[in-house]
């Protein structure tokens, strides 16, 4: 799969590739620090991933705002995207469902936790009809 990484943070970039690397998962991830630049991306008329994995702490446009944008666009609101964060806040979750979330994960703080929780998460997409087909 061609997989659009949102995220500011170079660890979680890191352990994300190193994951995909480390399972031998054949998926290209598209690295981009925030909301604006994914957007940039999305609409530059190159091919569109198969699914977005998406942060929601980030400066400049922070994960909601990007997927509000995200889904008030006609072309861009059938991507698959799925939310990565630490954060358990329940109004979060509530509203990314709300806007249109495909799944909502918690990451574990234990690195081998956090490995296998992405290989069923990426393995689950993996098996599902996609939008791009
Ligand atoms: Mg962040």
């Amino acid at each position: 799969m061609d997989i659009l990484l949102i995220e500011d943070d170079a660890i979680e970039v890191m352990k994300l590739q190193r994951t995909v690397k480390k399972l031998e998962l054949k998926h290209n991830i598209i690295e981009t620090k925030n909301g604006e630049d994914a957007l940039e991306i999305l609409r530059s008329g190159d091919k569109l991933p198969d699914i977005i994995l998406l942060d929601l702490n980030m400066p400049r446009m922070n994960g909601i705002e990007f997927l509000t944008i995200l889904k008030a666009d006609p072309v861009l609101k059938y991507l698959p995207t799925v939310i990565l964060t630490t954060s358990e806040n329940r109004a979060d979750l509530l509203e990314c469902y709300k806007v249109g979330v495909a799944g909502y994960v918690i990451k574990p703080l234990k690195y081998e936790e956090y490995q296998s929780k992405l290989h069923k998460v990426l393995e689950y997409w993996d098996i599902n009809q996609l939008v791009k087909g």
